[in-house]
Formats: C-alpha cells, sequence, structure tokens
C-alpha cells in the first residue's frame, strides 16, 4: 500500500529547522525510482473525477511530484514560488508558516480565467502556505478545483482552512 510505503521511506528529521518541529524529510523518497513512479500514479488516481486544466506547484519540494503529476494529467504545469525568483511580472501574497512567515508570486499570466487549478505540495501543515496559493489563483479568476500532498499532518487541521476554496483535498499518507 502507498501510504505505508511513503511512510516506511520518508526521514522523520528532529528539531529541524526549528526546536520543536519534526521535519518530513522526502529526499529518500527520491532516491526509490519505482516508488515515485507509484506516487505520481496514485496523486492521478486520487484527482480521476475531478476536472483539472493545471497543476500548480508549491516551491520547492511542489515542483518535484507537480511536475510529473501534470505530466500524468497531460495539463501544463505552473511553478508558485517565494518572492522574488519568477523573472517576469508577478502577483504576490504573503502568508504564515509553521516556522517564520513568506510570501509567494505567480506570473501575472499562469492562469486563464475560469481556469481550474490544482494545487499541489509536498506537505499540507498548517494549511497556511497553500492559503496563499489558493488566493493567487482567485486574484487571477481562476478556481482551485483541488489539493493534493503527499503527507498530511492532521493534527493541525490544515484541512478545514482548504475547504472555502475547495471541498476536495487530497493527501497520500498521513
Ligand atoms: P503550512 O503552510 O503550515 O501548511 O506548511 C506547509 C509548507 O511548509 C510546505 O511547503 C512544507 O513543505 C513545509 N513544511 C511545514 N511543516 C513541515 C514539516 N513538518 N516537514 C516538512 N515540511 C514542512
Amino acid at each position: 500500500m502507498i501510504e505505508a510505503k511513503i511512510k516506511q521511506t520518508l526521514r522523520d528529521v528532529a528539531d529541524f529547522p526549528k526546536p520543536g518541529i519534526i521535519f518530513k524529510d522526502i529526499t529518500p523518497v527520491l532516491h526509490d525510482p519505482i516508488l515515485c513512479a507509484e506516487i505520481t500514479q496514485a496523486l492521478a488516481l486520487q484527482l480521476a473525477d475531478i476536472k483539472i486544466d493545471v497543476v500548480a506547484g508549491i516551491e520547492s519540494r511542489g515542483f518535484l511530484f507537480g511536475l510529473a503529476l501534470a505530466q500524468e494529467l497531460k495539463v501544463p504545469f505552473v511553478p508558485i514560488r517565494k518572492a522574488g525568483k519568477l523573472p517576469y511580472k508577478t502577483i504576490q501574497q504573503s502568508y504564515d508558516l509553521e516556522y517564520g512567515s513568506a510570501t509567494l508570486e505567480v506570473h501575472e499570466d499562469a492562469f486563464k480565467p475560469g481556469q481550474n487549478v490544482l494545487i499541489h505540495d509536498d506537505l499540507l501543515a498548517t494549511g497556511g502556505t497553500v492559503v496563499a496559493a489558493s488566493k493567487l489563483v482567485n486574484l487571477l479568476q481562476a478556481n482551485v478545483a483541488a489539493y493534493s500532498f503527499l503527507i498530511s499532518l492532521d493534527f493541525l487541521n490544515g484541512r478545514d482552512r482548504l475547504t472555502s476554496f475547495s471541498p476536495n483535498t487530497f493527501s497520500l499518507a498521513k
């Protein structure tokens, strides 16, 4: 089962990047090409009934499976990046993290009005990051069709913050 394989493979790193945080390190997952292919297929399968026009991946670990998932779904991929990284005209949204705060940006022509956007990241914690990403999607008059994550830390109740954008939140492991 994919959830068990992900949990067995990823590495918990205590007190990174701050004391008290247990960081879910996915680099051992990236070392396993068969598991990576299974993850991409499992992410796509969860979304089979949802109309998706674009996959948006969040910097930086959301790029890893986000692009693979977009390829699997045969739709475009859009990078949502931290401030100051994207070269063309951008729109911005600030947000709070489980640790610290940051600003996300996307190119102003990344989504067309009315498009259905899947937001992907490696991990859902408090939900602050994907809420900011959702606001960027809505600022460009596109819709959040669903969220997909490898891992959701459900004890932080991040899912509750997403329902006003989309009822569809999927993760492969908890
Ligand atoms: P949040 O905005 O609180 O949902 O945090 C999610 C973002 O922070 C994602 O981009 C994750 O990659 C990262 N993140 C937060 N907490 C952790 C954690 N415990 N382990 C790994 N990544 C984390």
